[in-house]
């Protein structure tokens, strides 16, 4: 089968596969998805586990969250869990909360023939995006609304077998994510689909089917529509999951990133020495690492280093207009922070650690007095410090410099005061007669 544009869903028999034939173990269930599913069950319920978690369990791999599928609507989900939030206009969904696991259940969605289009329940844009989609169904409509067929099998908790109706499992096991239908629809519906195509490419190691491949290459702009508060969510799945790099590449592969960092996009269009976009690569080979090692990231850092190209271009040309260095960083930071929101918001939690990322790149410059051990004392030095290792591994600040503030850290208060008497003193700038001064914008 290569493409399901065609098929009538409502005449497709699922393929059972009774429990002895699959992997899929209670065991691997995490204890807050079983109780979930073993409650909907025993209120009557359908209930079944569905989505990555099911993917991720048939493939051996540990999956990151659960989701739940059932017929019982959001409020009959609500009245059977005392920690359950509804949430999601565009797409209603129950949040069942235990600790800090989240367990997402959704109740099946209708097919859309079967819906009246614009009413407050399901709505379409003009491009065929879908605005609503909360007209409830049966799970053999619920497959078709899925968006990749590995993603549309669910696991029963009443037999515990696998149900499949799209041929999902053929092709997991050869490695492809095919769309669910015809590709260009789907991707009309929800353009966010194809940066989920890229994120489970990388993630699985998966190849895209070429009907949907085809149809990346030509659709991208359709995500301009998308509210930036949700690409921002999906950039956090897309590059801090684990798989950045390889996230990354094939962003760039189908021309996707610069629907996500338009600013980075352009400035690493006409690199011409290579250090910017080794500077991306490399912090994303450090965001995978730490997660690989169970370390905390951040997107405060993720984002500095993200746009840090276009930020150092703008500096850079507020500092030949005449600007002070600190003038030139915050006018910049913000300028670009302003713009960047327009596209991926980025939460006021996130983006002040990042311009003070920023700002205190040219502080390590200052070795000399006090002004180092001040350094030291800030909230964000650490990845202030970090962020400076960065630029100098790519040759963008001495590494001479990065040994001195490692030892820095390293050594006693006395061997500190030694080492800033020696400290080389700071390189004065010549100030260029002010031409101008930068325009302040305001953040967000
Ligand atoms: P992850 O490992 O990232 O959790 P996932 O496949 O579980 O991967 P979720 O975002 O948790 O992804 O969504 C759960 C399931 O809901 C998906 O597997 C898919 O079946 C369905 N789904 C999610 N988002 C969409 C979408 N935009 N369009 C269609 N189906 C979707
Ligand atoms: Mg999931």
């Amino acid at each position: 089968m290569t493409n399901q544009g065609d098929i009538d869903p409502g005449s497709v028999q699922p393929v059972i596969i009774p429990r002895p034939e699959h992997c899929i173990s209670r065991a691997s269930i995490s204890p807050s998805a079983l109780k979930v599913l073993y409650r909907l069950k025993n209120a009557g319920f359908q209930s079944f586990l569905v989505g990555g978690g099911v993917r991720d369990l048939l493939l051996g791999r540990e999956p990151k969250d659960f989701d739940v599928g059932t017929n019982a609507t959001p409020d009959e989900v609500r009245s059977l869990f005392r920690n359950c939030r509804l949430i999601g206009r565009r797409f209603r969904l129950a949040h069942v909360r235990y600790g800090r696991e989240v367990i997402e259940v959704a109740t099946f969605r209708a097919r859309h023939e079967e819906q009246p289009t614009d009413d407050d329940h399901s709505a379409q844009s003009d491009e065929g995006r879908l605005l609503r989609d909360n007209v409830y169904g049966t799970l053999e409509d619920d497959v078709w609304r899925r968006d990749f067929t590995v993603n549309a099998l669910y696991y029963d908790i009443s037999g515990f077998s696998v149900v499949d109706y799209v041929n999902g499992l053929e092709d997991l096991q050869t490695g492809v994510l095919r769309v669910i239908g015809d590709p260009e629809t789907r991707f009309r519906e929800d353009p966010v689909r194809m940066l989920r195509a890229v994120r489970f490419a990388a993630k699985l190691g998966f190849r895209i089917h070429p009907d949907s491949e085809a149809m990346m290459h030509r659709f991208g702009h359709l995500l301009e529509d998308i509210p930036p508060a949700r690409l921002f969510e999906e950039v956090l799945k897309l590059f801090l999951s684990g798989c950045a790099v390889a996230t990354f590449e094939l962003l760039r592969h189908y021309d996707l990133f610069r629907y996500l960092f338009p600013l980075t996009d352009e400035a690493l269009s006409h690199e011409e020495n290579g250090f910017p976009l080794t500077l991306v690569l490399r912090a994303l080979e450090n965001t995978d690492q730490r997660l690989a090692e169970d370390k905390p990231v951040t997107p405060a850092f993720l984002f500095a280093a993200l746009l840090w190209e276009p930020m150092r271009l703008q500096m850079q040309t507020f500092l030949d207009e005449g600007a002070s260095p600190l003038e030139a960083t915050q006018v910049a930071g913000n300028q670009v922070a302003a713009e960047q929101v327009q596209v991926t918001s980025l939460p006021k939690r996130f983006s002040y650690p990042m311009r003070e990322i920023w700002m205190l790149q040219t502080r390590f410059e200052r070795r000399r007095g006090k002004a180092p051990h001040r350094l030291l004392e800030h909230p964000r030095f650490r990845a202030a410090y970090d962020f400076m290792l960065l630029r100098s591994e790519v040759g963008e600040a001495p590494a001479e410099l990065a040994e001195w503030w490692t030892d820095f850290q390293a050594v006693n208060a006395g061997d500190r005061e030694q080492m800033v008497e020696a400290a080389p003193k700071k390189k004065r700038r010549r100030r260029r007669p002010r031409k101008r001064k930068p325009a302040s914008t305001h953040d967000e």
